[in-house]
């Protein structure tokens, strides 16, 4: 089976499986992206609010010793409580407030007012309701709660706990590293997965319908897609696709047949049309040679016969005999002109001039048939041709048509450039005309409608072959008020082959 090759079908646009790839991984790959941020903020969020929670249970854990101690007034122990707790590393810092907003004691001590002073404190201690905010301190950020302090529905004070955030920051770390090598995996895997199905799936049957519709586009209609075991739509697209190439196979197989059979029916009528024409040549050469050896026959017997005839007679009878021996040497000549190539030799030559020195020779028979001549041709066309073929070419046309027109007449040559750089020279008469069974025959060789001995039916068959041999055609109507007009085809510069 021959292998055809698909790079330049590929190359010429993108192909399928890269496209599919992208828009499938892009697709799966950014849902994946935005599930796996969406939950990585959900377990940030959780954290922090672990944290807050946490900051909860030591604030009211503290809260319920800080009461104690206020209850039981060893407000020392207070203080004490607030040095341990100094030492917890998750707790930044403890502040504690008397009733008025005062500060009693600090944790840790600060520098800045403003956590000296918490701003919500006062609602704390109007309010006695507890309240939480965030706070930023030297960039970093913090959790704080302020929580009132009562015994015996006496408030005695406030305090404020600050925990900082910073404690999840490696959790929230270690949480994004987590996250970034499994979407980066889970893509891999993706991206490998999706391009094993597609390439299964997809590309290669895809490829393999290509490549097939190629190999039948290239005429091999017995190249087949494997269809395997599929069961989809790809797998109905093969088996449709090898029906199509099977039926092609049919129809060309049929079509090979049908040209053959109208070939050798051509042939048959080409060979039998090639009888008829031997035949007919077969004819004309006996009716043209038939003639002249009569005569000679005629004559040789008498000399024959008569070997004591007068000198003049004698003398008389080979003349006649000469004559009639030259004309079929002439006929001959001509039969092998017909036959063999042309030795053609174009060269620049003035068209008038050429039509001119044909005139000449027919000058003095056209006076002797009262036929006028006009000639209308431009003094400057200039074609390539072989000057004495082309005068047999005008002689011919020239004296048939004055043989068309024994009481007179005109005889008209006019040329115009046509189409393609070819001129045409339209010559017209006011004869008879062409009977349509003759307009087909006209060149044919050996057709005449003239007498014997007059016309030998070679004329226009040389004239049409010298022409063509110029890269050009003779053709040939009726002129509308009655006469005939041969129109010589030839190229004003390009003659078909030289020598
Ligand atoms: P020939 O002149 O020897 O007959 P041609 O091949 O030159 O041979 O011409 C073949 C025939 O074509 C002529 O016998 C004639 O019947 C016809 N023919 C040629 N020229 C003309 C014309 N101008 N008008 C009518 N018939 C023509």
């Amino acid at each position: 089976m021959p292998h055809y090759r698909r790079r330049t079908l590929q190359n010429s646009f993108m192909k399928i499986s890269p496209k599919l790839l992208l828009y499938l991984f892009f697709s799966v790959g950014l849902t994946m992206l935005a599930a796996s941020l969406l939950s990585l903020g959900q377990y940030e969020n959780a954290l922090e609010t672990a944290l807050r929670d946490d900051l909860h249970t030591h604030a009211v854990t503290l809260q319920i010793a800080l009461e104690e101690d206020y209850a039981e007034e060893r407000i020392a122990d207070a203080q004490k409580l607030i040095d341990r707790l100094r030492q917890n590393s998750e707790i930044y810092a403890v502040l504690l407030f008397d009733a008025d907003g005062k500060l009693l004691a600090e944790s840790k001590p600060m520098s800045d007012n403003t956590l000296r002073y918490p701003p919500e404190l006062a609602a704390v201690i109007a309010t006695r309701k507890w309240s939480e905010t965030a706070r930023s301190i030297d960039g970093k950020k913090y959790a704080s709660i302020i929580l009132p302090m009562q015994t015996g529905g006496k408030l005695r004070g406030a305090f404020e706990i600050i925990k900082p955030l910073s404690l999840i920051e490696t959790d929230v770390f270690k949480a994004r590293v987590y996250w970034f090598v499994t979407t980066i995996l889970l893509m891999a895997i993706i991206f490998a997965i999706v391009f094993f199905v597609l390439q299964r799936s997809v590309i290669a049957p895809i490829n393999a319908l290509l490549s097939a519709t190629e190999a039948v586009g290239k005429g091999d209609f017995a190249h087949h897609v494997k269809t395997s075991s599929r069961n989809d739509e790809i797998g109905q697209l093969a088996a449709k696709f090898n029906r199509m190439a099977d039926s092609l196979n049919e129809q060309s197989l049929a079509n090979r047949a049908e040209t053959e059979n109208r070939l050798r029916l051509e042939r048959e009528i080409q060979h039998n049309e090639q009888l008829v024409i031997v035949g007919r040549m077969a004819a004309g050469v006996a009716h043209e040679l038939g003639a002249p050896l009569n005569v000679i026959d005629a004559r040789a017997e008498q000399l024959l016969n008569k070997p004591d005839i007068a000198a003049e007679k004698h003398e008389r009878n080979l003349q006649i005999i000469r004559s009639n021996v030259a004309r079929i040497t002439h006929l001959v000549r001509q039969l092998l002109n017909l036959a063999r190539p042309f030795n053609i030799h174009p060269v620049q030559i003035n068209l008038l001039e050429s039509i001119n020195t044909a005139l000449e020779q027919i000058e003095s028979a056209a006076e002797k048939s009262k036929v006028s001549i006009e000639l209308s041709v431009a003094e400057n066309i200039v074609l390539a041709a072989d000057p004495n073929y082309l005068q047999q070419v005008w002689l011919n046309i020239f004296i048939n048509a004055l043989d068309e027109m024994p009481d007179g007449g005109t005889l008209s040559i006019a040329a115009a450039p046509a189409a393609n750089s070819f001129i045409v020279t339209e010559i017209t008469d006011t004869g008879i005309g062409i009977s349509p069974e003759n307009m087909v025959r006209l060149f044919d060789p050996f057709f005449t409608t003239k007498d014997i001995g007059k016309g030998t039916g070679l004329g226009l068959p040389i004239a049409g072959r010298i022409i063509e041999e110029h890269g050009g055609r003779i053709t040939a109507k009726n002129h509308g008020v009655g006469g005939a007009v041969f129109s010589v085809h030839l190229p004003l510069n390009q003659p078909k082959r030289e020598g």
